[in-house]
């Protein structure tokens, strides 16, 4: 199993990341739901960990479902490589029915970077943070992956904690919740369940889309997620998305997401980025003394990645990680080597919007009518321009393009492409727009 895992890792992470990183680990099996890796040196444990475990956790789990998270152990010098540890002993009473799930402990409100995209989310997670009376409850936190949501859960948790190390409060992910219900029901357990969420006083629920079209836990959850209010404890969500954008999610849960306080956490800009590398840089420094980073670099970075912070983050992780062991200074042409492949990932996407507005100003008509039904020529043409630039340059499919263009049928799609392919080579000036239009487009 393992062997079939590693070709597919190597081919989604390239060779060279492959085997510097994930080659030299050793599978040990898997105990308790927890996958056990060896690695021959601490360092390695937490680099894999931080930058591939989210990878190798999906794939494990993908071909063993009973995997909850993956554990890195330094090998032990007296014990053959690939040899399975000794079992851990069973846990065993109520207890392990759950405390929280683990908080990460860098995730505070001091190392929280604040920026326009962010400020309302964290001000809301503040005042929540700061106790007292019930203000918003629940806050509903929601944004896309990797802009914050775990880190200004956790931030809260400690906080909570920090002001008031009584309060009971609960974090963990809508997944855990599931798998600790399922694990109750399976155990003819519900009633400790049932007490033991009801006896909290703050709960967090992170990424609750996971639980969007799980029936019964839902329904656990609307029926968890009540009582608190009713008790008037606080509650903390984290959502993908808003609470009405989430699919198979019962109304009457959604309405109860929306009954409190909904935030999001905008995509990252420029400034935002810039501001997170610099706080970032510190610890990295930390580890590696010798080593330092322009700020040309970080420059180039916070322009060149994606609104993702964690990949922001792991890019830095990766190149202060590769300095150091190829032993050289951290250099514009070493940035780009080390993360060519990051970097291409990130490289801007082109969207059918902007073709549209753009064929629209280029032929200076209204894009309403670009898109619209009729069906003379002065609209048709650059109609057909955009699809032509649309199937060209973004990987959308053509019903997809037809769609978007006032809900025509792909095989009218597939018809104006090929009229222009025609055009291209007889019409100069089609040829000539066609040029122009791709390198604005590229800018
Ligand atoms: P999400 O839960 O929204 O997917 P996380 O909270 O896990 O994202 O954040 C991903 C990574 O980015 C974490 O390491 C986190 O510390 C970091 N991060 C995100 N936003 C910020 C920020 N504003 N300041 C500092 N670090 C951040
Ligand atoms: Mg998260």
């Amino acid at each position: 199993q393992w062997g079939a895992l590693q070709d597919r890792l190597c081919k989604t992470i390239g060779e060279n990341n492959y085997k510097t990183w994930i080659k030299p680990l050793s599978y040990d099996g898997i105990t308790d739901g927890v996958a056990v890796f060896e690695v021959p040196t601490n360092f390695m444990g937490t680099y894999v960990s931080q930058n591939y475990g989210d990878l190798l956790l999906s794939q494990l789990t993908s071909v063993e479902t009973d995997i909850r998270r993956i554990q890195f152990k330094v090998a032990n010098a007296d014990r053959p490589r690939g040899q399975a540890p000794a079992k851990a002993k069973p846990a065993a009473g109520v207890s392990d029915l759950l405390p929280s799930a683990p908080l990460e402990s860098k995730f505070t409100f001091d190392t929280f970077v604040v920026g326009k995209p962010n400020e309302l989310a964290h001000a809301a997670a503040r005042r929540v943070a700061e106790g007292g009376p019930v203000s918003f409850n629940p806050l509903f936190l929601y944004g896309g992956v990797g802009l914050g949501k775990t880190h200004l859960m956790h931030a809260i948790s400690w906080e909570l904690r920090h002001r008031n190390p009584e309060l009971n409060v609960l974090y963990l992910s809508a997944e855990q919740f599931m798998y600790r219900f399922v694990q109750a029901l399976r155990e003819r357990r519900m009633m400790d369940f049932k007490e033991l969420f009801r006896s909290v006083d703050v709960l967090m629920v992170d990424d609750v889309q996971f639980i969007a079209g799980k029936d019964s836990t839902q329904e656990e959850f609307f029926h968890t997620f009540n009582a608190l209010v009713d008790q008037n404890k606080q509650i903390i969500i984290s959502g993908d998305r808003a609470p009405d954008e989430i699919k198979d999610m019962e109304n009457r849960i959604r309405s109860r997401l929306q009954s409190g306080l909904v935030v999001d956490l905008h995509p990252t800009d420029y400034e935002l980025r810039l501001g997170i590398l610099q706080t970032k840089v510190e610890a990295q420094k930390a580890l590696y003394p010798d080593l330092d980073i322009d700020t040309g670099v970080l420059e180039f970075l916070a322009h060149r990645i994606s609104t993702n912070v964690r990949v922001l983050e792991g890019a830095l992780t990766r190149l202060f990680a590769f300095a150091s062991l190829i032993g050289k200074r951290i250099t514009m042409d070493l940035t780009q080597d080390c993360l060519a492949d990051v970097l291409r990932a990130s490289e801007r996407k082109i969207s059918i919007d902007e073709i549209q507005r753009r064929v629209a100003e280029h032929y200076n008509i209204r894009l309403s009518d670009m898109i619209g039904p009729k069906r003379v020529r002065n609209y048709a043409r650059p109609r057909q321009v955009a699809m032509f630039l649309c199937k060209q340059m973004t990987s959308r499919s053509l019903p997809e393009i037809g769609r978007r263009f006032g809900g025509r049928d792909h095989t009218t799609v597939m018809h104006g492409v090929k009229r222009i392919e025609e055009l291209k080579i007889q019409d100069g000036q089609i040829a000539e727009d066609l040029e122009l239009l791709r390198r604005s487009l590229e800018a």
